[in-house]
């Protein structure tokens, strides 16, 4: 069984096609542009095309991806019939969805009462699904939400301290993102720990350019730091992250912006970038941070102040009791330093981390040490392949 893996964006679709016999990705891509003009980056085996194709609107992207995985050299189906699923990143599933879903004209209704909720992306993921319908009449399309992994968590965890009235009026309240990333790498833990999923406690740290952390009890989402948008939580590549929710209306007074400016600049304009005035990538910030320059160091001393205190507050969730920290995403697994700077001083609550884990980059690893009470693992995040898996084993149930 083949499944296509996409993930719509407003001017963007990256795709995948998985054989679901090994798990292997075949042929993989990107389309950006959009809505501009178009441009095609698509990989196989045998190679990168780049092709510049109009691309008016979604239909004419996903037309030139399947154009490209049948293409005679850099193809890696002969036929699209060969495609036996196609499996959807949806942002957001609002209350309604608890788990991936197969796409029917009613939860199509439903995904656009979501718009209110993820204004940038649902739209896009909605455009997405629509251009495959069109192009690809009768492939079953499911739908795999960020927020869905979350829906576990308890009253007290996500309501925030408004007016209960704007969560019955609006649904204000935390829903939560990168999902299927931690779900991933919870449950691959569980499999390193020998345990089942619904026996494991467990802190999942997805620190990329977007960071979020999840708290797991027996397998379960207890909290997670992103909120009714993905802005709440430790500062990130260029989100602001938890800061005193009066600065916005200060900020906002004192430079005259409206509040769609504020919005942008806790979004766009802030975090690493705001900080360290360098740059939103932690590998630029890290380069300049080593030359000696001061709001660079200062701004990755603050991202891991700040995950470090967002873990302490996980550990007692916990009660204590937690079987693993797991590290995912660009930054959790490829910048050691990153990851000591977060647990260092953490021995009190059971956390020894390894020094020479600092090297370690890209691939699952053991990063604690034979006395840390609590695991700490590096497990590369897999968002496309859970995809994958939960299109597949939904269309096959249908
Ligand atoms: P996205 O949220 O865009 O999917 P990623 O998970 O790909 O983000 O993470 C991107 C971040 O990972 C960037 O800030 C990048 O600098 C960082 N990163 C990638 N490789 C390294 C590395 N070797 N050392 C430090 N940071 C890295």
């Amino acid at each position: 069984m083949k499944v296509f893996v996409v993930n719509a964006g407003s001017s963007s679709l990256k795709y995948q096609l998985i054989d679901m016999d090994t798990n292997e990705v075949m042929c993989k891509g990107l389309c950006e542009r959009i809505g501009i003009d178009g441009k095609l980056t698509h990989k196989s085996a045998n190679g990168v095309l780049e092709n510049e194709i109009p691309m008016p609107a979604h239909d004419a992207a996903i037309r030139a991806v399947l154009d490209a995985l049948t293409d005679k050299t850099y193809g890696c189906i002969s036929d699209l019939s060969e495609i036996s699923a196609i499996g959807h990143r949806v942002v957001h599933g609002g209350e309604e969805y608890k788990s991936s879903t197969y796409i029917t004209p009613e939860v199509m209704d439903f995904l656009d009462t979501l718009v209110a909720l993820a204004p940038l992306h649902e739209p896009a993921n909605i455009t997405g699904i629509k251009a495959c319908e069109a192009v690809m009449p009768g492939v079953p399309q499911v739908a795999v939400f960020d927020t869905a992994f979350h829906q576990t968590m308890p009253e007290e965890a996500y309501l925030y301290g408004v007016p209960y009235e704007y969560y019955e009026k609006y649904g204000v309240r935390r829903y939560g993102f990168h999902g299927t990333s931690h779900r991933f790498v919870a449950k691959r833990t569980a499999e390193i720990l020998g345990k089942a999923e619904n026996e494991v406690n467990i802190i999942t740290c997805h620190l990329g350019n977007g960071s979020s952390l999840a708290c797991i009890k027996d397998g379960k989402v207890i909290d997670t730091t992103m909120g009714l948008t993905p802005l709440e939580g430790m500062m990130m590549g260029t989100r602001c992250g938890n800061i005193d929710p009066a600065i916005v209306g200060f900020i906002g007074e004192k430079e005259n912006l409206t509040y769609a400016q504020m919005d942008t600049l806790m979004n766009k304009k802030s975090g690493l970038l705001g900080v360290s005035g360098i740059s939103s990538d932690f590998r630029d910030v890290e380069a300049a941070a080593n030359e000696g320059n001061h709001r660079a160091r200062v701004a990755l001393d603050m991202f891991a102040y700040q995950v470090k205190k967002l873990i302490g507050g996980y550990v007692a969730a916990l009660g204590g009791n937690v079987d693993a920290i797991v590290f995912t995403a660009g930054v959790g697994e490829n910048s050691g330093n990153t990851r000591l700077g977060i647990l260092k001083g953490l021995e009190g609550m059971g956390i020894v981390v390894d020094d020479a884990s600092a090297t370690v980059r890209g691939k699952e690893a053991l990063i604690s040490t034979e006395e840390s009470k609590i695991k700490v693992y590096i497990v590369p995040t897999n968002e496309e392949l859970m995809i994958a898996l939960d299109a597949k084993e939904i269309v096959n149930a249908l």
